[in-house]
């Protein structure tokens, strides 16, 4: 056994970073990336080449106006897109789509048709219709649905979503045409993660246009959402994920004793990239360009072998799309490197776990951030309308945007001192605090609106905005100057459900806002009843905003103190999620009451399984891997303490270490029998919600139990003995 332990661990330490083949100039040098950004999609660009006049105008008549994409439209759009596909090596085409698993899902079908001539000669050619471009049918019937679809009506449909466009995607052998849809029933129902984001978007646009008609910009057409994706991972050599039994089923270390050295030299963070590492990131950049991800950032993340990947920011649809894609893409390069990529949102006890930072913002159809402070005094007032704006969003939908982010992953990291805590609060700065606490307490009221905005330094907010960016860590909903920050989602996430969520919320604020200027406005000075709301909604969202330490025991009795909701775990998430809780999404068009019952159900069921998976793993492994090594150990320890005693006499040490491994093993075993006893209980089968609940209280305890006791034994042990790798061995790739 010891030597092929070792001989895996001098293979994990001795490989070398992997070349691949990037375009090159003439002169040998790499290609700069302008050379094949975007060389993978059938974008705008290609399009507009590509399609006769009348065709491109009523693509991009659809995609200005929403209007359905005209039947001839989808037939040349398909036939340039099969063209293009298989002028590029393509051989299928697949729907690509974002069911409520949290993956990507795709089902392949050839370009291949069989015509007969008349004379009953066959034909094989390639064909992609209109129709096989707007709908796909996949057998659906084993994706979660929460109930939606009951599988005699098993179908859900695919169609094209034209604001992204299809792309190539490059397999071993071959290349397949990748057309973004979304997935919904036969009644129209969403099944997906992307419907709902869209109609969020929708929502927003709706009726932010309508409340800055209120504020006097009337020229504006459309307001879109942006997003940009701070998006950390893991690598782990693929060899020690598969002799890890959690690693490969869970994704996550369900044992494993702290190394020595961890993160506490603060040494890995921004420090130089190992080798092996930059080589997976210069290929995965590679292919992300290629794919038209604008990939920008890459550095090394606060724990040993954690990562982060940020690209520029992009409308919220195409940045979801573009971050559900490069995780595909992630995980697919890192195999080629001996790496596994890790998006669970908590791999390492006693390490930090990964988020994925949601940077987000507003703009207008003419180009302006609508929260960003700008140069004349309605810019600004502007910008204090949308600050209060997302204040009352996250003010009055804290329970829905909490629920958005929960999943049994997240229970894991949120409110652990390393990540924002589970309650929402939400962080301005000290400028922005002061000119809000001065419009709360009145001091607007009477005076001119133009002069106060001024003299109250909101004049000068652009360039004190701006040292804003990330002086509080420790908030999960975070102003950076001219975005929101958004940390509480998870890195496994599929972040159009937060995102979502959020914008939905703020379209909630937007409405009641809109109602509550027009009631003031009659007649009366624009200005000053803009300010006369303001001060109203900054001081009834006062309670939501926090400058201070968000790890603190304090803030977590302040913020009982001032109501706010403190759900620690994902039952809890789901239990808070009544129907008053989530009203705003059905008044907002966002879900149905059946698709919030639905995704409800998903997330419910999510969660069970989840921690099942993982005590019934914990289980197997306590069993076939950490008992039979300390029994082992205990063998020959008990054997050579009994010598030496029988020449020495003086042997307590020895005895001492005797009991030590006696007792961590007996406390393993104890621990086994009790998760094996609760994994056969089954009084709440049928009360799912008692039965997460339990789960949460019971079950997760019981297995931090025994993995304490598996983890004392594991320093005990003879490392030959130890089957399996160590947080040591795991960490510290070069
Ligand atoms: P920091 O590192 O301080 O968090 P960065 O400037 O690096 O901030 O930006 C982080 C992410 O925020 C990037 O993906 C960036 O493109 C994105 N971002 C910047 N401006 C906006 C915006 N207006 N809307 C959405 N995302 C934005
Ligand atoms: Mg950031």
């Amino acid at each position: 056994m010891s030597a092929s332990r070792d001989a895996a661990r001098l293979a994990v330490h001795q490989r070398q970073p992997r070349n691949f083949d990037p375009p090159r100039l003439p002169d040998g040098h790499r290609a700069p990336v302008s050379a094949y950004f975007g060389r993978h999609v059938l974008d705008l660009l290609k399009l507009k080449e590509r399609l006769p006049r009348e065709a491109y105008q009523s693509l991009l008549n659809t995609l200005r106006n929403g209007t359905p994409l005209q039947k001839e439209t989808a037939e040349t759009i398909a036939s340039v897109a099969r063209e293009w596909a298989t002028s590029h090596g393509a051989t299928h085409f697949t729907h690509w789509f974002q069911p409520m698993t949290g993956l990507t899902a795709e089902k392949h079908d050839s370009f291949i048709d069989l015509n007969a001539s008349m004379s009953g000669e066959l034909k094989v050619l390639e064909r992609f219709s209109g129709s096989m471009l707007t709908q796909g049918e996949p057998d659906a019937s084993s994706f979660p649905s929460g109930g939606v679809r009951s599988t005699f009506e098993a179908r859900g449909y695919t169609a094209w979503d034209p604001s992204s466009p299809m792309f190539l995607v490059e397999s071993v052998n071959g290349r397949t045409l990748c057309v973004p849809s979304v997935f919904i029933s036969y009644y129209g129902e969403s099944l997906d993660h992307k419907t709902p984001l869209l109609r969020a978007v929708e929502a927003v646009n709706r009726s932010a246009v309508a409340f800055l008609k209120l504020l006097g910009d009337v020229d504006v057409h459309s307001v879109a959402a942006t997003l940009g994706v701070e998006q950390e991972y893991f690598l782990i050599d693929r060899d020690q994920f598969a002799m890890r039994a959690d690693l490969t089923l869970c994704e996550r270390t369900l044992v494993g004793a702290a190394s020595a050295r961890g993160q506490q030299f603060e040494d890995h963070y921004f420090g130089s990239i190992p080798p092996r590492v930059l080589a997976f990131m210069e290929e995965m950049e590679f292919e992300l360009h290629r794919l038209g991800i604008p990939v920008k950032t890459r550095h090394n993340e606060v724990a040993p072998m954690q990562f982060e990947m940020a690209p520029i920011f992009e409308d919220v649809n195409m940045a979801n799309d573009h971050n559900a894609l490069a995780m595909d893409v992630a995980r697919k390069v890192a195999l080629r490197h001996n790496f596994v990529c890790m998006f669970h949102e908590k791999p390492y006890a006693g390490l930090n776990g990964s988020g994925k930072h949601c940077n987000w913002s507003l703009s207008t159809d003419r180009g302006e951030n609508l929260l960003e402070p700008g140069r004349t005094p309605h810019q600004n007032l502007r910008f204090l309308a949308f600050m209060a704006v997302c204040l009352k969003a996250v003010h009055d939908h804290a329970i829905a945007i909490r629920w958005s982010v929960a999943n049994a992953n997240q229970d894991l990291r949120l409110g652990a001192n390393e990540a924002p805590p589970a309650i929402l609060s939400v962080f301005v700065g000290d400028l922005m605090t002061k000119v809000i606490e001065q419009i709360a307490s009145g001091a607007a009221k009477g005076a001119d609106p133009e002069h106060f905005v001024i003299e109250m330094g909101v004049g000068k907010l652009p360039q004190l905005a701006r040292d804003n960016t990330d002086r509080n860590r420790t908030s999960p909903f975070a102003f950076t100057g001219n975005k929101f920050e958004f940390r509480m989602v998870g890195s496994s996430a599929n972040c159009a459900s937060p995102l979502t969520m959020v914008l939905a919320a703020v379209s909630d604020a937007l409405t009641q806002m809109t109602a509550r200027l027009k009631a003031r406005l009659n007649g009366n000075n624009r200005d000053q009843a803009v300010l006369d709301l303001l001060r109203e909604v900054f001081a009834e969202t006062a309670p939501v905003r926090f400058e201070g330490n968000g790890y603190s025991e304090e803030w977590k009795q302040e913020a009982h103190r001032r109501g706010l909701p403190d759900l620690s775990d994902t039952p809890s998430a789901l239990a808070a999620m009544t129907p008053e809780a989530s009203k705003f999404l059905v008044e907002q068009g966002i879900l149905s009451e059946r698709e919030l019952q639905s995704r409800w159900n998903v997330s419910l069921e999510r969660y069970i399984k989840t921690v099942m998976l993982e005590a019934e793993t914990l289980a197997e492994v306590l069993t076939t891997q950490v008992i039979p090594a300390g029994e082992l150990q205990l063998e020959r320890s008990g054997c050579a303490a009994s010598r030496i005693a029988a020449g020495t006499k003086k042997n307590t040490a020895l005895d001492r270490r005797v009991q030590s491994i006696g007792a961590a093993l007996d406390d393993v075993v104890a621990s086994a029998d009790a998760l094996r006893d609760m994994l056969d209980a089954d009084e709440d089968g049928h009360d799912e919600a008692k039965l997460a609940r339990r789960l949460a209280d019971e079950m997760r305890p019981a297995m931090q139990k025994a993995r304490e006791a598996a983890d004392r034994l594991e320093h005990l042990v003879n490392d030959d003995l130890w089957s399996i790798p160590k947080y040591r061995e795991m960490l510290f790739v070069k």
